[in-house]
């Protein structure tokens, strides 16, 4: 069930903190009143991916019902968004700093445009989740422990799951964007990679190139599937 427009402005509850961005921006989380979590969704990670918590934030302001089983993280790295930048207040690339196996300390880049070849410099962080952003996911991942994670990016217009998971390929259907394993390049200290280290079912929902708008038509009515817990797997 959905709210109706009027009532879409403001969310129908408030967030828990579950840390600190290294501003000191509140990193905010909206969970279940039980705290019984299966999916996790997170948007933002990326500063310069404003439009993953845009539409993310529509989607739980629209739910008429409290989450029952769903957890949302529309800021994942709140200074960058705030600055407009895709690392964090530090110039971290937070989805190359999860400590994982590959980290790896050399700056990594990334496009300018997509047009353009990938030369942008960002940092890793000084050693494997090395930022605040990047330990309070790791945390509360742990703490949560939930069946699968929708890390929400842009702008590659696909669903990156290696296990083509039955999820990726329901939200597949519904969003006419294709599964697929693996961005074409390599992503050491990513999320995803952190996630499969742990066994944990990660997908990696990149909108495409197109307006806020656009993504909100488009895209809004599975996410707040996903979010109500009224898709087939929660
Ligand atoms: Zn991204």
């Amino acid at each position: 069930m959905l709210r109706s427009r009027a009532a879409c402005g403001q969310f129908l509850s408030e967030p828990e903190v579950y840390g600190k961005s290294f501003l000191n921006q509140r990193l905010e989380i909206w969970l279940p009143p039980s705290g019984k979590v299966r999916t996790l969704v997170f948007a933002g990670i990326h500063g310069e991916e404003p439009e993953t918590s845009v539409v993310l934030s529509r989607s739980l302001r629209a739910l008429a019902d409290p989450l029952e089983r769903c957890a949302v993280v529309v800021a994942a790295n709140p200074d960058g968004l705030i600055r407009g930048t895709r690392g964090n207040a530090r110039g971290v690339d937070l989805n190359r700093n999860f400590p994982t196996q590959d980290w790896q300390p050399d700056s990594v880049t990334h496009r300018w445009v997509t047009e353009e070849p990938s030369e942008v410099l960002l940092s890793t962080g000084g050693s494997p989740g090395s930022e605040p952003e990047t330990q309070a996911l790791v945390a509360l991942v742990a703490k949560l422990d939930p069946a699968r994670v929708i890390a929400m990016h842009a702008p590659l217009a696909c669903m990156d799951d290696p296990e083509e998971s039955s999820e990726a390929c329901w939200l597949s259907e519904q969003t006419q964007l294709p599964v697929v394993s693996g961005v074409g390049y390599p992503t050491p200290g990513s999320f995803g990679t952190w996630c499969a280290e742990r066994q944990l079912p990660v997908i990696t929902y990149e909108f495409p190139r197109k307006s806020v708008e656009q993504l909100v038509l488009d895209y809004f009515p599975a996410l707040t599937q996903v979010l109500s817990g009224s898709w087939p797997f929660d």
